[in-house]
């Protein structure tokens, strides 16, 4: 029995070969069919025992360096947004034994904010991003709209990286003992699948962008999109995700069909002094799917676009922290209403948006 698992494990690594986990319960009958209750308790096994830091090299083109702890935020940034205590927000998934991932809002020393990733060395830490650190941010300077862009496919990038090497040792252990419970090993190929895939797509991505950086042809590969709020938002984000629905249900990512790149959206927040810089950006080869977004982001007026981006920003991203003074302006059931929506549109892309529950611009003035 190992050595067939064992055989489908390596299948699953190879990208050209498509099987699906139904297949796999198909294949092997109801043993791999258990409750709910069990997989929530192996999903918690798994992501408590995963917590460790694979060592990367950094992920500038051809550099071999070591990768060392990087913000993803400007620290004065983070400064900025935390109280006087040095604590910014995160929103944290959190794993249970007995129910389903659920979220929470944590309060986050910002030295241990976990914006922070071991992805460029020294170097390129302070070199790559020097122009929208060190310099006002020109939103019509196409160097800054891709470096915005870029940091985000970074992160992303490396997300999935390390996500998939901790799932495929946690594997190769399980396979290494002849008594893991098959369901055990299934469960693990499923993850460790799925991380696979995700970070072989988001390699593609960022090797497209690594030719436009070294070639200094920055919108050779990426439309992009941006406007500057006349407002202070006071949070921080940078993500690439997948959406599931433009703004009008049309379908964007399904994800059935795992030989089929998923369609990429970046945004960026990034706030300053008075006013607040929205980047947004796709693969100008993804535009079919991606353009509806596009196009209403651009015509709306700037109290429609916050309520547009608050629906993004809680129903997709990850990677941003808040400022908790901002997030205590919310009452308790508010809050809860917003990391509920948070944490149910990720296995639940249709819940709708509701922008008198969900709307974190809600004290923006
Ligand atoms: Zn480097």
């Amino acid at each position: 029995m190992i050595n067939e698992i064992k055989r489908i494990f390596e299948l699953l690594q190879n990208p050209d070969f498509n099987i699906s986990i139904e297949e796999i319960r198909q294949k092997y009958g109801d043993t791999y069919l258990k409750s709910q209750d069990e997989i929530n308790k192996l999903t918690y096994e798994f992501y408590k025992n995963s917590k460790f830091i694979p060592k990367m090299t950094c992920m500038y083109p051809n550099c071999k360096g070591n990768a060392i702890n990087s913000h993803s935020i400007q620290k004065a940034l983070l400064t900025r947004l935390a109280d006087e205590t040095n604590h910014i927000i995160m929103f944290i998934k959190e794993f249970s034994h007995k129910n389903r991932p659920s979220a929470k809002a944590e309060r986050i020393g910002i030295e241990k904010d976990a914006t922070t990733f071991p992805g460029l060395c020294n170097f390129h830490d302070s070199q790559l991003f020097e122009e929208i650190e060190k310099k006002v941010i020109d939103i019509e300077d196409l160097y800054h709209h891709f470096l915005v862009s870029y940091r985000a496919v970074l992160k992303e990038n490396y997300s999935k990286k390390s996500s998939h090497q901790r799932f495929k040792n946690l594997t190769e252990y399980a396979l290494s003992n002849p008594t893991t419970d098959e369901f055990v090993i299934s469960i693990m190929i499923a993850i460790t699948r799925s991380y696979f895939l995700g970070m072989s797509y988001t390699n593609d991505v960022k090797t497209l962008l690594d030719t436009s950086l070294l070639d200094k042809n920055y919108d050779s590969e990426l439309l992009f999109g941006g406007r500057i709020t006349p407002k202070f938002l006071p949070l921080y984000l940078s993500s690439m995700f997948t959406p599931s629905y433009d703004f009008d249900g049309v379908n964007i990512n399904n994800f059935n069909n795992p030989n089929e790149s998923p369609n990429y959206f970046i945004l960026s927040i990034l706030p300053a002094n008075s006013q607040t810089y929205v980047f947004y950006s796709m693969l100008k080869k993804q535009e079919s799917k991606l353009g509806n977004i596009f196009q209403k982001l651009e015509s709306l007026n700037d109290e429609d676009f916050l309520h547009y981006l608050s629906e993004l920003f809680l129903k997709y991203a990850e990677n941003f922290v808040l400022s908790p003074y901002y997030w205590d302006k919310f009452s308790e059931d508010k809050k809860s209403l917003m990391l509920k929506f948070f944490n149910d549109t990720t296995h639940n892309p249709k819940i709708k948006y509701n922008p008198k529950l969900h709307n974190i611009f809600e004290f923006i003035e």
